[in-house]
């Protein structure tokens, strides 16, 4: 019998994936947590019924939320990323040299368990010594933070269940002010077919924190609708104003600084949501 996986995005549109074998499901304290084998896209992080990575897209994602940001940033050297307990972006973050600690503050540790098993490609930097792990909230790590990161990634799960307060405009000011007085920090916020409400509101709300706030794009085949945003808050420095020598080389699969710049160019219907 074939099994198949369907994330819905509306009650009659979802993105579907034929399933190999079923390798853990549980429900943990915050969410249910799949993980599955796919024919197509290797192994798949699904939780709440969406897909959070797959082993052949994830670089799409993982390197468009940590290098944009990085590259922007003159000197980063202290980095946090919230959520992201898969460990893709905190893989990204290292390969900064100017990094000296890069903190994961994942609500879920049953995701960085469960990551370090079945997507080891993916989580195998969590255990470096440059990363500091903590199963927490990172509203409440927010909030109690000041003046202390150079830039913040939030790669959080949708606004449901523990992400809720993620896409608050309080969070917003609480990253404002974790933030140093050059910093800059990214979110993920979904896509512009089915959500763009939640980029519209996260859009005007961040605008009114920071005073440079831009929206970039990235391909995720496995992600609704395949067009996913991104979205910058900026105290000083402009993404688009990165000088060339700023780029150095690493290893990237989807990330090149010509990318760096292109992937703030909108279909007109997405730079409409960010008037
Ligand atoms: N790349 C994915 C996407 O956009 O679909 C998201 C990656 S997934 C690893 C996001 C993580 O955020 C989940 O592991 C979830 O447990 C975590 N998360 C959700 N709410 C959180 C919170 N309040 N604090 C910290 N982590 C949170």
């Amino acid at each position: 019998m074939e099994l198949w996986f369907t994330e819905k995005q509306t009650e009659s549109f979802g993105i579907t994936a034929k399933i190999k074998q079923t390798l853990h499901t549980e429900q943990t304290e915050f969410q249910k947590l799949d993980m599955v084998e796919t024919e197509e896209f290797g192994n798949m992080l699904i939780l709440d019924g969406m897909v959070m990575t797959t082993k052949k897209d994830e670089f799409v994602y993982h390197e468009m939320v940590a290098h944009v940001p990085l590259f922007t940033h003159p000197n980063p050297e202290n980095v946090l990323v919230v959520g992201g307990g898969d460990g893709g972006v905190i893989r990204e973050v290292l390969k900064h040299p100017s990094v000296k600690k890069a903190t994961l503050v994942e609500i879920d540790g049953k995701v960085i368990e469960y990551s370090k098993k079945f997507l080891p490609e993916i989580a195998g930097e969590l255990e470096n010594p440059r990363v500091e792990v903590i199963v927490g909230d990172g509203f409440m790590h927010i909030a109690k933070a000041e003046n202390v990161y150079d830039v913040i990634m939030v790669d959080s799960t949708e606004p449901v269940g523990p992400a809720v307060n993620l896409f608050t405009k309080g969070f917003y000011a609480g990253i404002a002010k974790a933030l140093k007085e050059d910093g800059i920090f990214v979110a993920q916020t979904d896509n512009p077919w089915f959500k763009a409400d939640l980029i519209r509101d996260v859009q005007r709300d961040v605008k009114e924190i920071f005073p440079i706030v831009k929206l970039y794009i990235a391909n995720v085949p496995t992600y609704p609708s395949g067009l996913w945003t991104f979205t910058v808050g900026s105290k000083k420095h402009d993404p688009l104003a990165v000088e060339e020598s700023r780029f150095h080389d690493i290893e990237t699969k989807y990330y090149t600084k010509e990318l760096h710049k292109a992937a703030f160019v909108l279909p007109r219907f997405v730079e409409d949501l960010t008037k």
